[in-house]
């Protein structure tokens, strides 16, 4: 009966060795699926600037307009063009970086109300061109934050560009606070919102939910994979809650003091 015990016990290993392999297979095979799909992205992203900068340079060059006009229009995709590409491969680079856990933080005592003040004065163009209000809530003595300077305004203004690119009207709100927890800033709109169903994918490389795909809205779908773990290396958290139809909250938490402490 020992025999039959011990046989027993066997195949029991056996299956939780089958499981623990089947279940790498399946981890290597997701990871080689990503890794497919990420060179797929950035191929497209990069390929279609680079086939309308071809293409519109080719037209000036032969001059096949019919007037002025029509050629700075020419001239103007061509410029929005050459901006996509470069923050593609900018934010392409940050990326690797960061995955690459090479991204240097400088991390010091800051002050959250002039970052915030920084970028709305960055933002204030682009938020009047689309006739949208920007609302400030900002605290001003809220407890300094360990942090990175240069990278939380980067953060921050990602969040903003968003929440202008959109929304087609009514209101951008930043309101900067602090409870017994944490110090918050958040960045409200009142945009086209997310699907429910597609929330927990806006982190992900290269997510973007499918209304917003078309051209119209730019953006490199890697402002937000970006953001989040900016955010995360300096201790902090990002948090969205939407409603489709009716505006997204985008939500940076800070538990002031020391990270880890
Ligand atoms: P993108 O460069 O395409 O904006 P992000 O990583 O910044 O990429 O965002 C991912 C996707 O999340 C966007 O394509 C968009 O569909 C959605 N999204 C982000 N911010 C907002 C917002 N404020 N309102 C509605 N949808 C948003």
């Amino acid at each position: 009966n020992l025999e039959t015990r011990l046989m027993i016990q066997r195949d029991d290993e056996i299956g939780v060795l089958a499981d623990s392999i089947n279940h790498l297979a399946t981890e290597l095979q997701r990871y080689r699926d990503t890794r497919q799909e990420f060179f797929a992205n950035i191929s497209h992203d990069l390929r279609t600037p680079i086939t309308y900068l071809e293409g519109y340079a080719q037209v000036l060059k032969k001059g096949l307009y019919e007037s002025e006009e029509e050629k700075d229009q020419y001239l103007g995709i061509i410029h929005e063009e050459a901006v996509r590409l470069q923050h593609l491969v900018n934010d392409l680079f940050d990326l690797a970086k960061m995955e690459e856990g090479k991204v240097s933080l400088s991390l010091e005592w800051i002050d959250l109300t002039e970052i915030a003040d920084n970028v709305v004065q960055k933002i204030m163009l682009k938020a009047c061109e689309k006739k949208l209000t920007l609302r400030t809530k900002i605290i001003t003595h809220v407890s300094l934050i360990y942090g990175d300077g240069l990278r939380m305004e980067q953060v921050l203004l990602n969040l903003l560009e968003n929440a202008v690119r959109y929304t087609e009207k009514g209101s951008i709100t930043l309101e900067l606070d602090q409870n017994n927890t944490y110090v918050y800033l958040a960045v409200e709109d009142t945009g086209i919102g997310i699907p429910e169903d597609e929330i927990p994918y806006i982190f992900e490389r290269f997510y973007r939910v499918e209304k917003s795909r078309s051209r119209q809205y730019g953006g490199t779908g890697l402002g937000l994979p970006i953001a989040k773990k900016l955010v995360e290396l300096q201790g902090g958290e990002l948090l969205v809650s939407s409603k489709l139809g009716q505006g997204t909250r985008f939500e940076l938490r800070f538990v002031p003091g020391y990270p880890g402490d």
